[in-house]
C-alpha cells in the first residue's frame, strides 16, 4: 500500500473532483473505500499465500470488488443520487490498487481477479511503498514513504483541489 494518508487523500479529492456537492457520509465512505482494499492482509493470518487470488493485493484490490463495493454502498447510502455516488466510491476504491501498482515493493496488483489471476504493476513506479505495521510505520521508511506520498500524491492532489475552489468559486 501507500499509507493510509495518501490513499484516502485521492479519495477525497476524487470525491471532490466527481461530485461537486459531495455530502458528509459520501466522503467519509470514499475515504474508508479507498483504505479498505488493504483489509486483505488478513488473509497473511490465515495462511494464505501473497500471491494467491485471496492474498494481499489480491481480490480486494481488483475492479470486481471496486464495482460491487460501490454497487453495494450507493444503494444503502446514495439516497436520490445513486449513480453519482456509486461513480465516485468505485473510483475511490480502484484508487487504491492503482496506487499500490505504483509503489516500489512488495507483489503487483491483481486488477482482473478473479478473471486473471496475473499481478500488475504500471512501468511508472515513484511511490516508496508503505510498511504493512504500525511500529514500522513510525522510523526513518515511514518518513521516507510521506515524503514520496507528499510529492506525487500530496502536491497533485493539492493543486487539483485548490484550482477546483477556485473554478467552483468563480461560477458561483
Ligand atoms: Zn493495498
Amino acid at each position: 500500500m501507500a499509507s493510509i494518508f495518501g490513499h484516502g487523500l485521492v479519495a477525497y479529492t476524487t470525491a471532490k473532483l466527481v461530485d461537486s456537492k459531495s455530502s458528509k457520509i459520501l466522503l467519509i465512505l470514499a475515504i474508508s473505500s479507498a483504505v479498505l482494499p488493504d483489509l486483505d492482509v488478513l488473509a497473511f493470518k490465515f495462511g494464505i499465500d501473497y500471491l494467491h487470488p485471496l492474498g494481499h493485493r489480491g481480490f480486494t484490490h481488483s475492479i470486481l470488488f471496486a464495482f460491487v463495493w460501490s454497487v453495494l454502498l450507493s444503494l444503502l447510502f446514495g439516497k436520490a443520487r445513486k449513480l453519482l455516488f456509486a461513480i465516485v466510491i468505485f473510483l475511490s476504491t480502484v484508487s487504491h490498487g492503482i496506487l499500490d501498482a505504483m509503489t516500489t515493493g512488495g507483489e503487483g496488483v491483481g486488477f482482473f481477479i478473479p478473471f486473471d489471476n496475473s499481478r500488475y504493476f504500471f512501468s511508472l513506479r515513484p511511490i516508496k511503498v508503505s510498511p504493512i505495521g504500525i511500529n514500522e510505520f513510525f522510523s526513518e521508511w515511514g518518513i521516507n514513504v510521506l515524503l514520496s506520498e507528499l510529492k506525487y500524491i500530496g502536491i497533485p492532489c493539492f493543486v487539483i483541489l485548490t484550482v477546483l475552489f477556485y473554478i467552483r468559486k468563480s461560477n458561483g
